[in-house]
């Protein structure tokens, strides 16, 4: 099971570091949509989703749980908020599906989603309910390329292959054309 820590990421570079995240190495991902689909099996709706670049890649987007999430930042009502494992927690009974859609808006990775039912937006958590129970998240449990990994923060630069870093590039430029800008460092 993970560590837990007793203070949220972002309060110190170390404590950041040692949260977790969810990478995905595109260039191992091979496009299965397993990832969506036990998504889809524990959540009903799932919260990591298969897009298709022009180049006819098929490719999940997911969520980062950045740092400093735009997300976050974005919402008027304060429901989205970081866990003292790093995770980016959608507090659903604070949200009220404002049509602004500020945080589907704010996200460079397309990873706040739309429910058109109840709650209007969803997102990952992690698994904050398996992780409660010292499970990993579902997704990079059961991913057959073993593409996508739960890693601390601070591993996350030793982890990145040149092929990776192109490859995320190239799903990237389809979620968020060039003009946009890259994703900010402090994501
Ligand atoms: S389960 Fe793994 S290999 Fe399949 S689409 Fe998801 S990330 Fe890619």
């Amino acid at each position: 099971m993970s560590k837990t820590h007793a203070a949220p990421c972002g309060l110190s570079a170390a404590m950041a570091d040692e949260c977790r995240t969810l990478y995905i190495d595109y260039s191992v991902c091979i496009g299965c949509e397993t990832c969506e689909a036990v998504c889809r099996f524990v959540y009903e709706r799932p919260r990591i989703q298969m897009t298709c670049t022009i180049e006819g890649i098929a490719a999940p987007l997911y969520c980062r749980h950045c740092d400093n999430p735009k997300c976050a930042n974005a919402c008027p009502r304060g429901a989205l908020t970081k866990d003292a494992q790093g995770a980016v927690i959608l507090q659903q009974m604070l949200c009220r599906g404002c049509e602004t859609r500020n945080c589907v808006v704010a996200c460079p990775y397309s990873a706040m989603l739309l429910t058109g039912t109840g709650v209007a937006v969803t997102k990952c958590d992690m698994c904050i309910t398996r992780r409660a129970v010292g499970l990993g998240p579902a997704c990079a449990e059961t991913c057959p390329a073993g593409a996508i990994l739960y890693v601390e923060r601070g591993r996350l630069a030793e982890i990145i292959t040149p092929e990776a870093a192109e490859a995320e590039a190239r799903v990237l430029a389809h979620v968020r054309p060039p003009l946009r800008g890259k994703p900010s460092k402090d994501e």
